[in-house]
């Protein structure tokens, strides 16, 4: 396969019509012959321009909001409303690196030596491969592109199987807007040819910069690949969200965050609350009020119908995973406060589910859930839950309820993650640096520092003065 190289791969960017013919192509099993072209790993065009560029990208986004969130609503099964909100959130990212792009600042050093002066330079880092997953189909692209583009770098992006379409249309976008061929290029692939095309993306010696955003094993092995040629590697990876509540806090405020941290895109989500730790002080109370608002505001159903909080999960794996996790807990000894099986539609859907009396030895706690599961450890003291908390592999994201300032400047600095919620369930934010700590990956995408992740550092020595 690697022998094939990425000009068979990947596909100049001619419209909808053509990405379509390849996903076609590449489902029936077969990498289509575009051998006549090539990429050569440069955005060419100046500053000024890729700034607009992505500017057009944008407004294009914009424009067409609604059949953009459609096409995720449809793919993915995520409520039309959450589908709007992930086009905002996902254009923003472009107009973001529009501004970025005109922000690339160098350095002039002052060293011990009168005649001579170090010079930092940021350059591209070249073609950036990009592999997304399905639970933000949109967002997950425009987050990394936005910065390459911005940077210089010219970008293969290969989409989840389950969630083709929102890549292809926003390549549609690309040519509207204006930008060059051969600068946004996608491959849809699918589940059987994943690995493979991984694997040419993180060996192939034209591609520089590997961005990944998925699950901790899958990150793991593509590590390994681009190891041999020593690439750029961002990994933005799983997590296992600690969501604490001590005495001290609202828990009013405290349950609405729980809500939204929990149940978007039915639990889907990377930086979801996977484990509730709740003070003893305050345990009964916040969970009765979480089965009451979960019972009161969560519907579920299909995502194009008024009212629906919760769509189907993405497949039957992610299904049998949540059934298995809540098994796990009841035959250990969880209480079931609200959920706790499919739910009565059939399909790919689940209860939102409550749990109580949950253990640390439990699946619920140890392994991601990716669903609509809320399991309640009870805890005593604050480094307890701290320690709790720090007992994970990974560490994405975090939140903690306190009105205790002293308190809340502790567990902020004690938490072993890269993004910590103070009194708020949703921390994401295009103005605001996504990433992780330990095996949640490396590196940050969004804000200031994600433009960073396309670009090198040159030191330049200027000597003679
Ligand atoms: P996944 O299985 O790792 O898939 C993610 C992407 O990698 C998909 O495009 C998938 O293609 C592809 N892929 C799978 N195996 C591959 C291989 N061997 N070589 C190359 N590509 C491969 O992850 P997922 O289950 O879809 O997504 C959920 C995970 O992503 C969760 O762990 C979640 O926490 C994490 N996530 C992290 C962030 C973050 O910012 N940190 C954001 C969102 C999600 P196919 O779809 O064709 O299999």
């Amino acid at each position: 396969m690697s022998s094939l190289g990425l000009k068979r791969l990947t596909s100049k960017i001619e419209g909808f019509q053509q990405q379509q013919f390849l996903l076609k192509t590449v489902r029936a099993g077969l990498i289509p012959d575009l051998s006549t072209w090539f990429i050569d790993g440069c955005f060419p065009v100046l500053l000024q321009e890729r700034s607009l560029l992505l500017r057009k990208w944008y407004d294009l986004m914009i424009q067409n909001k609604d059949d953009l969130a459609k096409i995720i609503t449809a793919e993915s099964g995520k409520p039309l409303k959450e589908a709007q909100g992930e086009i905002l959130y996902s254009a923003l990212f472009l107009e973001w690196f529009s501004e970025e792009a005109r922000r690339i600042y160098g350095d002039i050093i002052y060293t011990s030596a009168k005649d001579k002066r170090g010079l930092v330079l940021k350059q591209p880092v070249g073609v950036a491969a990009i592999i997304t997953p399905w639970n933000f189909p949109s967002a997950m692209i425009t987050r990394k592109v936005g910065a390459a583009l911005a940077a210089g770098c010219t970008v293969v992006v290969k989409p989840a199987e389950d969630t083709p379409y929102s890549a292809l249309a926003l390549a549609q976008l690309a040519n509207q807007a204006g930008i060059p061929a051969g600068v946004y290029n996608v491959i849809p692939c699918s589940r059987n040819k994943a690995k493979e095309v991984g694997e040419v993306l993180c060996t192939d010696p034209l591609v520089s910069k590997i961005s990944f955003t998925g699950s901790t094993a899958t990150g793991k092995i593509l590590l390994h690949h681009a190891a041999n040629s020593v690439k750029r590697v961002s990994m933005e990876l799983g997590g296992l969200a600690p969501f604490i509540v001590f005495d001290s806090a609202n828990v009013d405020q405290a349950v609405a965050g729980a809500m939204a941290s929990k149940f978007r895109n039915a639990g889907q989500t990377c930086v979801c609350s996977n484990r509730f730790l709740v003070q003893r002080g305050i345990h009964d109370s916040f969970v009765t009020k979480f089965a009451e608002a979960m019972k009161k505001s969560l519907r579920v159903g299909n995502g194009f119908e008024e009212g629906t909080t919760q769509g189907p999960l993405i497949n039957e794996k992610a299904v049998e995973k949540v059934e298995k996790q809540v098994n796990d807990a009841v035959a250990k000894g969880a209480t079931v406060v609200t959920g706790g099986k499919r739910h009565q539609s059939g399909g790919n859907f689940f209860e939102p589910t409550l749990l109580s009396n949950v253990t640390r030895d439990m699946l619920c706690i140890t392994e991601e859930t990716f669903g609509p599961l809320a399991p309640v450890i009870k805890f005593d003291k604050e480094e307890e839950a701290v320690a709790i908390a720090n007992a994970a592999e990974v560490g994405l994201a975090g939140y903690f309820y306190s009105q205790d300032p002293a308190q809340i400047w502790r567990v902020a600095e004690q938490l072993e993650v890269g993004m910590v919620g103070v009194n708020e369930g949703l921390i994401s934010s295009v103005e605001c640096p996504f990433g992780g700590v330990k095996q949640s990956g490396l590196g940050r995408e969004g804000s200031k520092y994600g433009i960073d992740e396309y670009l090198e550092v040159k030191y330049v020595c200027y000597g003679g003065l």
